[in-house]
């Protein structure tokens, strides 16, 4: 199945191509990374020069509005927008930590985790947790 990533601000493509391009910067670093579409796919095309270790946190950005991708309910969660190509449309969060494996797939009817960490992250995406 084929999903078109956008922005949930702008909602420009972010998948022009066969990659996700997002905007990251990391102590001091900007540059951009390359995801893939696939979920549960963590390989990652980062520019020379970035040198990240286990858990560094990354502030991801788009690369067209430039506003910030850090979710409101969770700041260790960046988001998106998604549509698949069977219409469904949601939201895609995953972990900010370099390395850490984790990614949602949220929308309204389920929320489905991809990625070794997801089931160690505590999250609430039905609104019902304590409030952060
Ligand atoms: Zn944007």
């Amino acid at each position: 199945m084929k999903r078109t990533y956008s922005c949930p601000h702008c909602k420009a493509i972010l998948n022009p191509s066969t990659k996700i391009i997002l905007c990251a910067e990391s102590e001091g670093k900007k540059g951009l990374f390359l995801f893939s579409p696939q979920p549960g796919n963590y390989d990652l095309i980062v520019p020379e020069g970035f040198q990240l270790r286990k858990k560094d946190r990354v502030s991801f950005s788009c690369p067209v509005c430039t506003r910030d991708l850090t979710s409101v309910r969770d700041d260790s969660l960046a988001e998106i927008s998604f549509t698949s190509t069977s219409g469904a449309t949601g939201t895609v969060a995953f972990s900010r930590l370099y390395g850490m494996h984790a990614t949602y797939f949220i929308t309204a009817e389920d929320v489905r985790s991809y990625g070794e960490h997801a089931a160690n992250m505590d999250l609430n995406f039905w609104g019902e947790g304590p409030e952060r």
